[in-house]
């Protein structure tokens, strides 16, 4: 109890969408410094490079949104996408794993990362 573990995709969607929302502001920012043409262009640069990584990811969620493995989660019945061994139902942050032998057992994001070699 205590922490609420959210879904891994969810979780780069929003990172992303704050990425986006980061670089917009930045790039507003920029238009303080009119006085200022290297500022001007430090900022705009920074805020298009923040908006540039973005994209990358949303490029990259689509990737692992291909090799996820879709379940039916038990709590809410909803079909939710899994990345890695262990997630979080995307709806109602149910701990899930596709581990039999993890069942059961607390929930740990370090599960994802033993199975790396
Ligand atoms: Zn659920």
């Amino acid at each position: 109890m205590g922490i609420k573990y959210s879904n891994k995709i969810n979780k780069i969607r929003t990172f992303a969408l704050v990425l986006i929302f980061g670089g917009i502001i930045v790039m507003y920012f920029g238009l303080f410094f009119k006085t200022s043409a290297l500022f001007m262009t430090l900022f705009m640069i920074l805020g298009f490079l923040c908006i540039i990584a973005s994209t990358i990811i949303y490029f990259w969620i689509g990737m692992l949104s291909s090799k996820t493995v879709q379940v039916e989660c038990p709590n809410c019945g909803k079909l939710t996408k899994m990345l890695g061994r262990v997630d979080a139902c995307m709806y109602c942050s149910e701990p899930l794993t596709l581990d039999k032998s993890l069942e059961g057992k607390e929930f740990d994001e370090t599960y994802n990362k033993k199975k790396k070699f």
